[in-house]
């Protein structure tokens, strides 16, 4: 691979845990779900209540994770976190939910991947906050109903659609997270280099907002790469073209695509005439899961105008075909 330094997919927890806004007022944008949500929680302490249910909707990397320990900070509240595939056997999902504390809270990434056996488990747990445990087999086996105090579930996921429905209506609160704004992004970078102990001019800022794709972690991770490559020099500071040296150096061109981005169009455009092209066939020749494709990659190609999809398959744009015209295959 010619950029195996950056890929869009891959996840840095060390850097996002020292990164993440620890409460509200300092996570920037998403106003409307931030009101409701200091909504919720102030009305949960002053009835010294558990806090409603909350399901968190949106691409990776914009704050779905952030806002669950957010509200936890929030309520003083304890928090299990797991993300939904770890959760094999219903056992697995009885001893979670059984072991939460009062006012706890629980939560879920991927909640779309649990598995469906388990969900029957966790909609009795949200309704009636019980759970039920068959004791023995056959004849003599015994069904023991277990009460669970008072807690929260918060849900993360990126795809909605999955969720069977009986399980998103026993959420109170369903907040759906944008991209950010270039403004937003500008103020997250700041905030951000702040915490690294950079000092990056203004214009490398706005570079950077530009080719972050509206997501604060594409962000982050840009950061850190700007912050290897300081770390690197004798002069402790960075201008504008260094900057691009280093985004160019990492696959990051000036549209914030990646590499597999740029294969993406590639392929439409070489192996598939422009399109219409299925996504499953698209993955294939992309050697790369469609989920992938369908959740990372095409959301930010699709906002820009660079595919389209039809009911036929997706096709790639005039906007695309001229974003690729001067670039080299780099796979
Ligand atoms: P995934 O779906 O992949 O789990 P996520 O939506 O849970 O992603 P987070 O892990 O919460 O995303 O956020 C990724 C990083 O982006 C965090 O380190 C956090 O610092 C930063 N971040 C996200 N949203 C904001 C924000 N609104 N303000 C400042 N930083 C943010």
């Amino acid at each position: 691979k010619r950029f195996p330094y950056f890929s869009l997919v891959q996840r840095e927890p060390a850097l996002d845990n020292v990164l993440r806004p620890k409460n509200l007022s300092d996570f920037i944008g998403q106003e409307r779900i931030k009101d409701r949500l200091a909504l919720i929680i102030n009305a949960a302490k002053k009835r010294e209540e558990a806090v409603d249910h909350i399901l968190f909707v949106g691409p990776p990397g914009v704050g779905k994770t952030t806002l669950a320990l957010i509200i936890a900070e929030e309520q003083n509240a304890p928090i299990k976190m797991v993300s939904a595939p770890s959760l094999q056997k219903s056992g697995d999902l009885i001893a979670l939910l059984t072991s939460v504390e009062e006012r706890g809270i629980i939560f879920i990434d991927e909640i779309h991947r649990l598995n469906p056996s388990l969900e029957e488990i966790l909609y009795s747990a949200l309704e009636d906050r019980s759970v039920s445990i068959v004791t023995g087999k056959g004849p003599g086996g015994k069904v023991l109903s277990i009460k669970l105090p008072p807690f929260t579930l918060v849900g993360a996921t990126t795809r909605p659609a999955l969720l069977s429905s009986p399980l998103r209506d026993r959420f109170g609160f369903i907040a759906n997270l944008d991209f950010y704004t270039h403004e937003e992004m500008v103020k997250i970078i700041e905030r951000s280099q702040k915490i690294l102990g950079l000092n990056l001019p203004y214009e490398s800022i706005i570079e950077i907002a530009k080719r972050s794709r509206g997501v604060p972690r594409i962000a982050n991770r840009i950061l850190k790469r700007i912050k290897d490559y300081i770390d690197l020099k004798e002069e402790k500071n960075i201008n504008l073209e260094e900057t691009k040296r280093v985004l160019e150096l990492i696959g990051i061109d000036e549209k914030g695509l990646d590499e597999l981005d740029r294969k993406i169009l590639f392929a439409l455009r070489d192996k598939f005439s422009g399109g219409p092209v299925g996504l499953k066939a698209l993955a294939a020749v992309l050697n790369e899961s469609p989920d992938t494709i369908e959740s990372i990659y095409e959301p930010y190609l699709l906002r820009i105008g660079f595919i389209q999809r039809t009911s036929r398959g997706r096709i790639i744009t005039p906007l695309g075909l001229a974003h690729i015209m001067g670039c080299k295959n780099d796979g």
